[in-house]
């Protein structure tokens, strides 16, 4: 065979003509020798075939189109890393530039011209680095005092993202969560600050709960806080978990008070990679002013005049997504982005209204907040239906559709919910397309002569958690 190739000359032989192609992908070794480029190419990028198209996945929050230029810009950049700033200082400044927008979007009261924020790999680094502040914070002002600073506390709602859980273990930082019920849908502020003492280190509101895509309300927060606050002698801050709010608030809901315009708001972060329209990792936190962010966590780079604040978990990072956000935010501006946040809110309402009127189902909530929302089914419906919300993922999938069935956090788990995520790249259309294959799921399930599997679960009380697909749509949801 060699020889065949080899004597022709120019011959090659086709990939799936290759002995290559015949043996198994390495799992635990590297292979002993090479292989064509074309080879390597065909076999990574088979492993990795999208079981969904990425814009039929209604479960991701994260960024799956980009337009052309953008995604020219971002490939260019592929091998920038942005700590090398002494080679790209460019791309420090853009980043600053970055931060300075966000701030302004968020109404910063700061007065230097580089505002105090980070890049981070995404919400969770930046949800990180503002905790750590708070915590950094409060454990030098105990210290000053002479008082212990081993007890630190936060206080959060069960809505709670992942990561929060993270920043408590990986910290030992106590978690103190508030829970969320069917008639307090949101952070409720006296039973937040009914958890809270002098080893409170921040208070956790969340814009765009992952769970249900609502709003905590902030202002009522701070209010209540500022009281609690005079009254205790305490100075307990606020760090705005903003991953998916924080780029939609300041386009639609401008009048509302969420961000730095409150007295106790000292730090935001969220996800760029979210309704901050880039691809994936970028998260971006900001402080209200530099004195809040510890000395410990900054190192300051002069450049240009511009003094360029560091911080970060990391060392190494790419730099492609400051490229794409820069380029989001010119190609877009504030008009821009306000159309696509207000077409993706637009969709999800009409899909929210649509799934209303199916007769198995009930909205969780009747408004309408960030650009998803969650539904259940209805109790009456539910008691006599052969099947579940999960057999109708299962279905949904069929038709390549991504749309997770996941159960709601503590004191909420019974119930079952399915939730929608729109992006941009979901067109009205498209949502026509999915309702309709809602609609033909339904009625295929509703002639099921037998109880599905997970139906039948459900009747004998089996946690419904326990299964592996329950699993893959929970962790969908914790996305
Ligand atoms: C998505 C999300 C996170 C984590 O964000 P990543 O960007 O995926 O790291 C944190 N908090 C909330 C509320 C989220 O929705």
């Amino acid at each position: 065979m060699k020889d065949s190739n080899f004597r022709n000359g120019d011959a090659k032989t086709a990939i799936f003509g290759s002995e290559v192609m015949l043996t198994p992908s390495p799992v635990d070794k590297i292979p002993d020798g090479p292989t064509t480029p074309e080879i390597a190419y065909q076999m990574v990028k088979d492993e990795t075939f999208a079981q969904t198209q990425p814009r039929l996945n209604l479960a991701t929050f994260v960024t799956t189109y980009m337009d052309e230029y953008a995604t020219k810009l971002m490939n260019e950049a592929i091998n920038i890393n942005y700590i090398d700033e002494t080679e790209y200082p460019r791309i420090a400044v853009m980043n600053a530039k970055c931060i300075n927008i966000m701030a302004s979007l968020w109404n910063s009261p700061e007065q230097e011209k580089w505002k105090t924020g980070a890049l981070a790999i995404g919400s969770s680094e930046a949800c990180m680095l503002g905790g750590v502040a708070a915590w950094l914070r409060w454990r030098k002002k105990r210290q000053a005092q002479g008082k212990p600073t081993d007890k630190p506390n936060f206080v959060i709602s069960t809505g709670f993202q992942v990561v929060w859980e993270k920043f408590a273990q990986l910290w030992q930082i106590e978690m103190r969560e508030v829970p969320l019920t069917l008639d307090k849908t949101t952070l409720d502020p006296e039973e937040a600050l009914k958890m809270c003492d002098e080893n409170t280190i921040c208070i956790v509101p969340i814009q765009g709960v992952t769970w249900t895509g609502l709003n905590d309300d902030v202002e009522a927060l701070d209010k209540a806080l500022d009281a609690y606050n005079a009254k205790t002698g305490y100075d307990i801050p606020i760090h705005v978990d903003a991953a998916s709010g924080g780029f939609i608030l300041p386009f639609l809901s401008p009048e509302t008070k969420w961000d730095f315009r409150l007295k106790w708001v000292l730090s935001i972060s969220t996800s760029g990679h979210k309704f901050g329209l880039v691809y994936p990792g970028l998260g971006w936190v900001v402080w209200k002013d530099k004195k809040y962010l510890p000395e410990e966590m900054a190192f300051s780079v002069n450049y240009l005049g511009a003094n360029i604040t560091q911080v970060g978990l990391n060392f190494s990072r790419p730099a492609a997504q400051i490229l794409g956000q820069y380029y989001q935010f010119i190609r877009l501006g504030f008009e821009g982005y306000k159309q696509i946040q207000y077409n993706s809110m637009e969709i999800t309402k009409y899909i929210h209204q649509e799934i209303g009127k199916m007769a198995p189902f009930v909205n969780y909530s009747n408004e309408v907040v960030n650009p998803l929302f969650i539904w259940y089914m209805k109790p009456d419906y539910a008691k006599n239906a052969k099947w579940t919300l999960y057999d109708l993922q299962d279905k949904l999938q069929q038709s390549g559709w991504m749309v997770p069935a996941y159960t709601l956090p503590k004191k909420l788990d019974n119930y079952v919910v399915m939730r929608v995520v729109v992006r941009q790249g979901f067109s009205r259309d498209m949502a026509d397309m999915l309702l309709g294959d809602i609609k033909n799921a339904v009625e295929a399930l509703e002639k099921l002569e037998y109880p599905t599997p997970t139906r039948i679960a459900q009747d004998k009380n089996v946690p419904v958690k326990g299964k592996v697909f329950t699993h893959t749509a929970m962790s969908n949801a914790k996305k």
